[in-house]
Formats: C-alpha cells, structure tokens, sequence
C-alpha cells in the first residue's frame, strides 16, 4: 500500500478558520517549519509545516498530497506563534504567515544572497600541515599567511590575493586548515574612530547589573530621562553578550524612532557585528535578505519595529525595546499584539534577558517593576539613570503659559512670541509642537454654526489651505473647500482652530526672518524627507521647526533651546484613560529635545489648566510620583494594569446588527461565567468609522487566567454566531484604548 510510506503533514494556512489542514508529504521530504505550497479550495497557497504525523482525524484517501515543499526557509521555532495564537484568539495559520515577509508568502522559493567569510581552523597545527603542501602551490601558502594577519577574511578580500582564491579555498578547507562562514553582506561600517565615553557610575552598575545574570530569563525596566545614557547603556551591554560565539540580540525601537543617525551609532560602536535592520520602510527585497540573515544566525544584531518581534533568531542571547511605552508597538488590526509583550514571553521561553527602556514607562512595566505586592515585581529588576550623560546638559526649565490670563493670538501667546524672537537674535534653534497636521481642525459657518465634518465617520473634516481641500484623516475622504456655508449659504465660512499649516504661516508673517521648517505626514510623505530636514537642522540652515509628534523622538538637536507645546487641552480632558499617561510621555519626550548639548533648555506650555497635576509632575520633572498617582486612580477605578479587559469590538452598515450580535454574544459569555465582569454593549468614541456604525462589549478581570479561560470557551461560540458572518467583528486582548 502506498498510503503506508506517506507521512501526514499538519499545515497552517493564511485562512480565516481557527484549525490546520492535513496533507499527505506526496513526493517530498518535508520538516516541521518547513514552507509549501498545497492547493486549497481551487487556489495554490503558501502554507508551514506545523507537525509531522501518521494519522489524521481525516479518512487519509481523500487526503491530497502538497504541490512542492521548499527547504528554503525553516522556522525553527514555532513556540513564540503558538503562543500568540492562544493568547489573541487569532488563528495561527494566519497569525504565523502574516509575520512573514512578503516574498516568502507568495508561491516562489526565496533566494538568500549569501556571503561567505574565511579564517583558519583552531586548535589545528597549521605549520605542521603546511609543511606538507608543495611550495610551488603559492597561492595556498599566500591565502594561509594572510589569514594568519588577518582572522577573518571576506571573499573580497581574498579576491585581492588571487582571482583564483576560491580553487586554493576549497583545497585549504580539505586539508582542514581553512574553514566558511556564511556572514550578512554588511554595508560599509563606519570607521571606528568614535570614542567610548567613561562611564558613569549609574550605567556603570547598571551595565554591572544586567550583565551579572546572562543566560536567564530576567526582564529589566531601564528608567532614565532622554539624555541620561540609555542607548550607550545597550551599546555597552551588547558588546558583552554577542562577544559570546553565534550569539544574536534583538533591538526593539518605535518604528519613527528608527533614524538613520541611531542605526549608525549602532554600525559604529558595534562595528564587528553584522546588523540588519526591518522595518515598514525597505524595500520587499531588502526586507527578504534582512529576515534570511537574521533566520540563518548571520546577521548578530537586529533593529527592527514591532513585527520584527517575530523573526526566527536561532542564537538569540538579548532583547532590548527602547521607549518601550510607545503606543506603536501595538499592532491595531488583524492579530492584535503588543510587541512588548510578546518579547517577553520570548525572552521567557529562551531563558534570556530582556531590557525595557523607557524615560516614561507605561504604567504596565512601571507595575511590574515597582508594586510590592506584585508577584511579578520579584522577577523585574529596576535600574536608574537619573542624571543627563553629558555633564554640562542640564535638563530643561519647564513652564506653563496660562492662556486664560494671556490669550494667545493666532495660537501663540505674547510671552512664547517673546521667547522665539530672543532664540531668533542668539541663533539658536526653537521647535514648536502641535499635534495635528492640516491648516485648521474644522471649518466653520459664523451665521448657522455649520462644521465641516465627515459623512463617513464620526469626524471633523480638516481644512488643508494649500491645495483647497477638506480632508477626514480616518477614512481618507476629501472634498474642495465650499465658497458658501452648504447648509444656509453664507459667503463668510472660516477656519477655526490650529494646526501644523497655519501656524506655520503665522510665523512666516510673525517672524518674516526666520528659517522656518514643517514636519508633519504632510510634508514628510517622501522616504527621505525627514533625513534631509533633520540634516538642515543639524546645519543650522533652520530656525524654527513646527510639527507634531514625528518631531518629539529620537531626534538629537544640539543648537535647540526652547520648545513651545501649542495645545494639549482636549488630551487633557480626552475620555480615554490612558491620555494622561499617553500625554506627560508626550511631553516629556518633546521637552527632552531642549537643551541636550551645552545650552540650557527652555519649554514653554500653553494651557488654560496650569494647576493639573500633570503640569505639576511635568515641571518638577517627577516621573515617578506621577505614575505612582495614576496607578492609585487605575487601581481605584479597576483599570488595567491592576486588572485586564479584552474588548469585542463589532461594525457592520446598520447598528441594529452590531448591537444584537455584540448583545446576543454579552449574553454567551454570561452563560458560560461568574468570575469575569461582562459589561453592556456601548458605542465607542467614533461612532461611525468609514461608514460602519461601530460597538464594542467589555470583558474585565481580575486575573488573567480567569479572562483566558473564558475567552477559549466563548470564542468559538462567538464564531458560531449565525451573524457573525454579516458583521465585522475583532477580538482585542488588552487594549490600548476603547
Ligand atoms: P538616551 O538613550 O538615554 O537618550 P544616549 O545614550 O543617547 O541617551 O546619551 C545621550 C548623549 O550622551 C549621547 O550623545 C551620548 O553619546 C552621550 N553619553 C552617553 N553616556 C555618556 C557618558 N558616560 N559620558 C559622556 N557622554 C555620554
Ligand atoms: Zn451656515
Ligand atoms: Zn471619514
């Protein structure tokens, strides 16, 4: 029987259904992690060999055999995946093809660019063999004394030796003298001629601390304001670690915080690592070569944005995620992950550390570090920078301008005017922040009260001047500018409010002088635009530079000395219970770009609320007091992270079906629990978003345990639903906002 020899392979699959398929191996020899192509309901799709069995829950004859197995790309961890899958309740076919680059999710084989380095074998008498090796044969001799100069040698370099280096090659290696490495073809380090600085004696232990427990799981919350050190602190601590043979390391970063200037301090300092870099700006086939150099243990170090979280690393020793409170590290749609949180089940499962960095942890981490009755707070360890790395930084002066008492005209207040015409006379460098991009937030009619707003979403229409356009930033929908109000027809229909354009060009009129630079998504849609500012800047060809939060990180401007912040009231007061932890990070961060050199910083806060606590915390620079007062309220109010929610978010054309399917299944999980608060369907914030009137159901708890269990119940009777099929409908586990 031929059935016999055949072995039955279990395939995920990118489909919506929460299972994996059988297929028999056919002609092929196949390993778990192992990419093939199947044909599944008429089409050819991409799939990975999940297990390697003999029997199926299927009558194996009507079992079909895989079209081709490729043996290019091998996970050889399918743990991390596993896990998530469980965790969001997200079907791991999906789950584990979606964190692929996207050339190895279509039907092709991948082909790596490999290259190779050379260097002598060890612990071999290398004279003794030689001596045995004809002197006439000059080119093996040549290649031995130069590998004995030199470690390690690069094909090309061989290549200056003799055209004719890989025949000699393939006879040293014979001879066992000679030995191939496959390496990442790095681009061209920079020169190492940047100095390491001495150490202070707070990143001193803290370098001392983390590396006195490497090859343990053990996660660690570096706090320290922007300046303190943090990035020299990894630098420091990665040598350490991948001066071990094969070993890897992760860097996590915020996908904006991926300049080029941190990506080559990194190539510097770390010069003999080969590193790579992914993130959503490279090419597919850079992405591609990138992944296979991280999956085949070539490439020592990764920098990469939330997804890279994912990439097979088979000698990982180290994960580092700096800023680790960012919001972007939330994936918002299809698996819903938080990349901080996944790197720390990964870090668990290989038993390796994992450093968070942050100048404002999110309150989650800050729990886990600090909460004594925390039973994770035994694991995290806490280290302190406390102070700006740079002796002469001092940190900023932080002050309020009070708008009730002086109101501001055109959005800035006389007192901010003031001090942009002093920076301007120093020639020194001002940034003012505003976070919203567009001329104007609304467009309004004086004589009936019209706004501009989107007949799509629950959304203003923002006014963008230049080209005559509204534009709703949610669904992308855009219209031109009406001469006349098209509710009552009034001819005096205006622009209210703020935002980067025109305060833009109100200090073109203000400051006729001044250099003066917008950053927003506006004017930063091309890929190097953002480079080529922030090199303007570095060259003082700018003064003044306005923009929204792509300005507050990351970024290093040593001639910059006062930063105005135009308007934060409405997050002052936002609904969402994370705004003011989301907010005094905000400010922090875009306070942090003053004064990072010599000169003293200035920030300059406009607000009608100068008495909020968050103000207070913000001048007196007092992190830690803050957070430990938002956690008091959050455990007051039963807020995460003293308690965890999963949210049920739903949409569909009429909101008679969003609320009965989010009703009908409140009422499954109901049935099924008494230890989890299920909440009544409500109407989130944007009510209507790209024409789909959206709910949402809360689940809250207090143990996670207690939520998973219920969701593994009630999940599949969700999808069970007879209108499940009707609607749009997501599971979120651990929101970020709701
Ligand atoms: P962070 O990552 O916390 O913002 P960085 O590591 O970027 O801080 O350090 C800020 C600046 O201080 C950088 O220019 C860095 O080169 C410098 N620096 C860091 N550590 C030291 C040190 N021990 N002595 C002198 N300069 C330092
Ligand atoms: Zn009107
Ligand atoms: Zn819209």
């Amino acid at each position: 029987m031929l059935i016999m020899n055949q072995r039955i392979l279990s395939i995920a699959l990118d489909v919506p259904l929460n299972r994996t398929f059988d297929y028999l191996s056919g002609d092929f020899t196949a390993c778990v992690g192992n990419r093939v192509i199947v044909s599944f309901a008429g089409r050819s799709l991409v799939g990975v060999v999940l297990e390697i069995k003999q029997t199926s829950d299927y009558p194996i004859e009507k079992l079909k055999p895989v079209s081709h197995v490729f043996d290019d790309v091998v996970f050889d961890d399918l743990k991390l995946l596993k896990f998530c899958a469980d965790y969001y309740h997200y079907p791991l076919g999906q789950a584990l093809i979606s964190t692929l680059p996207l050339r190895l999710r279509q039907l092709k084989p991948a082909v790596s660019r490999k290259a190779f380095a050379y260097q002598l074998v060890e612990n071999v008498d290398t004279e003794q063999i030689l001596s045995q090796i004809p002197t006439k044969k000059v080119l093996l001799h040549r290649i031995i004394s130069a590998l004995q100069a030199l470690p390690i040698m690069a094909s090309s370099d061989l290549f200056l030796i003799s055209s004719s280096w890989k025949k000699a090659v393939i006879e040293l290696k014979k001879l066992g003298l000679v030995e191939e490495h496959e390496v990442v073809a790095v681009q061209a380090s920079i020169p190492s001629s940047c100095i390491e600085p001495t150490l202070n004696d707070e990143q001193a232990s803290a370098i001392q601390s983390v590396l006195a427990l490497t090859h343990t799981f053990k996660p660690w919350l570096l706090h320290g304001i922007t300046g303190s050190g943090k990035t020299e602190v990894y630098i420091q601590i990665l040598k350490k670690i991948l001066s071990e043979k094969n070993a890897q390391a992760l860097v996590l970063v915020p996908e904006i915080n991926l300049t080029p200037q941190l990506e080559a301090r990194f190539r510097s300092r770390l010069s003999q690592y080969p590193l790579v870099t992914l993130h959503s700006n490279l090419s597919e086939s850079e992405r591609l070569q990138n992944w296979l150099a991280a999956s085949s243990g070539a490439a020592k170090i990764i920098i990469g944005t939330r997804l890279s979280v994912f990439t097979p690393m088979p000698h990982l020793k180290m994960i580092v995620m700096d800023e680790e409170h960012d919001g972007s590290y939330k994936q918002q749609d299809s698996m819903r992950y938080h990349a901080r949180d996944v790197a720390m089940v990964r870090a668990k499962q290989l038993n390796i550390p994992i450093i968070l960095g942050s100048a404002t942890p999110s309150l989650e981490t800050w729990f886990n570090a600090t909460d004594s009755q925390n039973a994770k707070k035994q694991q995290y360890g806490l280290l302190s920078l406390k102070q700006r790395a740079v002796q002469q930084a001092k940190l900023p002066s932080i002050f309020c301008v009070d708008t009730a008492k002086s109101p501001t005209e055109s959005g800035l207040s006389p007192l901010l005017i003031k001090a942009l015409r002093e920076r301007l006379a120093r020639k020194e460098q001002s940034l003012l922040f505003i976070n919203r991009r567009g001329y104007a937030p609304v467009l309004h009619c004086n004589a009936c009260q019209w706004v501009s707003s989107c007949t799509r979403c629950s959304a203003r229409l923002v006014v963008h001047l230049s080209q005559k356009r509204l534009k709703c930033h949610h669904c992308g929908h855009e219209q031109k500018i009406p001469l006349q109000c098209p509710s009552c027809g009034n001819a005096d229909i205006r622009p209210v409010g703020h935002a980067t354009q025109r305060l833009e060009q109100t200090l073109q009129h203000l400051l006729p002088s001044a250099k003066i630079a917008r950053v927003d998504r506006d004017s930063m849609r091309n890929k190097d635009a953002l480079t080529d500012l922030l090199t303007q800047v570095h060259h003082q060809q700018i003064d003044i530079l306005v923009g929204t939060q792509m300005l507050a990180k990351g970024h290093d401007f040593p001639h910059l000395t006062l930063v105005g912040v135009i308007d934060t009231d409405n997050a002052l007061h936002s609904p969402d219970f994370r705004a003011s932890e989301k907010l005094f990070a905000q400010l922090m961060q875009v306070s942090g770009r003053a004064g990072r050199a010599e000169k003293a910083g200035e920030v300059l806060i406009q607000t009608a609320f100068p008495q909020h606590a968050l103000f207070h915390a913000l001048r007196s620079q007092d992190y830690v007091s803050y957070a430990n007062e938002l956690l008091q309220e959050r455990n007051a109010m039963q807020f995460p992270p003293t308690s965890y929610f999963a949210l049920l978010r739903a949409e569909a054309n009429d909101y008679a079906l969003t609320q009965q399917f989010l009703s009908k299944a409140g009422n499954l999980a109901r049935e099924l629990n008494t230890e989890v608060m299920i909440y009544d369907p409500i109407r989130p914030q944007m009510e209507r978003l790209k024409g789909l009137e959206r709910g949402q159901l809360l689940l809250q708890a207090n143990n996670r345990l207690a939520l998973q269990r219920l969701l593994k119940m009630w999940m599949p009777q969700v999808r069970e639903l007879p209108m499940s099929a009707k609607i749009r409908w997501s599971l979120d586990i651990d929101p970020l906002e709701f």
